[in-house]
């Protein structure tokens, strides 16, 4: 089959919620994947960071595929031998009191905030019904309606309400404006992405998170970190608050917990905050089953023994610098902190960024735009020195011919 027509199955039998780059994959290894044509590419996507261990690591792939022969689900009707495993793990390497293990992203911002929502009327004393959270401009956290509703894209929320209440919202990188809104006694939390991915790797400044952490702490309120996209190493360090010595009230991770393998999201707090939610009141089928706590451990396993957050570190400063040496009109800035970067173009120098990555597609790497002029380079963790400056050579050789 030619790549035109399993484009166009999917655009005939599937909803259009989605502008795929016409490129059809078939494979993948490490930071690689291969079209259907044969045709190799280096991945800078990685799965909207979600396969930072690499595509189909032996280690991760081997944990599934042993668990997928023995047991894949219980529900939490059950126990089930790796799920506590599982849990003990994630206490050892976060150092949380407790886990709510969940599929996807969103779902675990969902569960962060009823979780935040409860500790607002049990803990801090907030009038049943009136807890609020404060949330910022061109955050990011999934596509439920809740989640939806905190957006100020309307291209996330525009046609979809009505909206859940509840939020406030704020300027991104904005203290003063965090301190003003926590003035609000109803107020139980403030629910951030510590680098806005989607919204094109924007960088808050230098002690933004600390700030932001100590005036909740001022104010009676939860700092909550959605590090869905950010943690993992993806930034340099295991989690983008590491940078500023922040300790997350709630912790909220997803994407590379499972290096891409299966759907695996998880909410990590203290007892004060979990155990606000009793059994019956909040739960997923497939959350903690047996194959997603496998699959995580060695998805961590993976990032702790090849040093992923030092590496992201390392590679993350080269790609800045080389990519900051490109003399073309089309690059207008070069941003981000470890392996999560983007490139902000320039709409009015001819090309669009859409533009740009068919052009880079062609010469062999795939990334994707967000927003019509940021290009978000993402590639897997694992990739090395040689396949980095290789993959810069692409780049550099597609914008000198723009
Ligand atoms: N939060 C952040 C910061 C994200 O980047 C994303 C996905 O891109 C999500 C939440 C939603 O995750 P999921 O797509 O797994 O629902």
């Amino acid at each position: 089959m030619k790549p035109e027509a399993y484009i166009n199955r999917e655009e005939t039998f599937g909803a259009h919620n989605y502008h795929p780059l016409p490129v059809v994959l078939q494979r993948g290894e490490g930071v690689f994947v291969w079209d259907v044509e044969g045709k190799r590419y280096f991945d800078f996507l990685s799965g909207y960071s979600a396969l930072s261990q690499g595509h189909c690591h032996p280690k991760i792939v081997e944990a599934l595929t042993e668990q997928a022969g023995k047991l894949t689900l219980v529900s939490r009707a059950f126990y089930s031998d790796a799920l506590g495993e599982y849990m003990a793990y994630m206490h050892a390497f976060f150092g949380y009191d407790k886990l709510l293990p969940v599929n996807t992203g969103t779902e675990a911002v969902e569960t962060a905030l009823k979780l935040c929502r409860r500790w607002g009327y049990q803990v801090k004393g907030i009038q049943p019904g009136r807890a609020k959270v404060v949330v910022c401009d061109g955050n990011f956290h999934g596509r439920t309606i809740s989640v939806i509703s905190m957006s100020s894209d309307p291209s996330a929320y525009a046609g979809f309400g009505p909206y859940t209440p509840g939020f406030i919202r704020i300027p991104y990188n904005d203290t003063a404006a965090l301190g003003e809104a926590l003035e609000d006694p109803d107020v139980a939390g403030f629910l951030v992405e510590p680098i806005q991915g989607e919204a094109g790797v924007v960088v808050p400044d230098e002690g933004y998170l600390r700030a932001c952490y100590r005036l909740c702490r001022e104010r009676h309120a939860l700092f909550i970190a959605d590090e869905i996209q950010t943690g993992i190493g993806r930034t340099g360090k295991l989690l983008a608050c590491d940078y500023e010595d922040v300790r997350p009230d709630i912790l909220i991770l997803g994407k590379a917990l499972s290096g891409g393998v299966t759907p695996v999201s998880a909410v990590l707090a203290g007892d004060e905050i979990m155990l606000t939610i009793a059994p019956g009141e909040h739960g997923s089928t497939y959350g903690g089953n047996p194959l997603a706590a496998k699959v995580a451990m060695a998805a961590l396993e993976v990032v702790r023994e090849e040093n992923l957050s030092e590496n992201a570190f390392r590679m993350g400063e080269l790609f800045r610098q080389e990519i900051g040496k490109i003399d073309s009109p089309a690059i207008r800035q070069v941003r981000g902190k470890g392996l999560l970067n983007a490139v902000v173009t320039d709409p009015g120098k001819g090309k669009s960024a859409w533009d740009i990555c068919l052009a880079l597609k062609e010469n062999g790497l795939i990334a994707k735009p967000t927003h019509d002029h940021i290009i978000r380079f993402t590639p897997p963790l694992v990739i090395t020195g040689e396949q980095m400056r290789e993959a810069i050579e692409v780049i550099r050789q597609t914008f000198g011919c723009l």
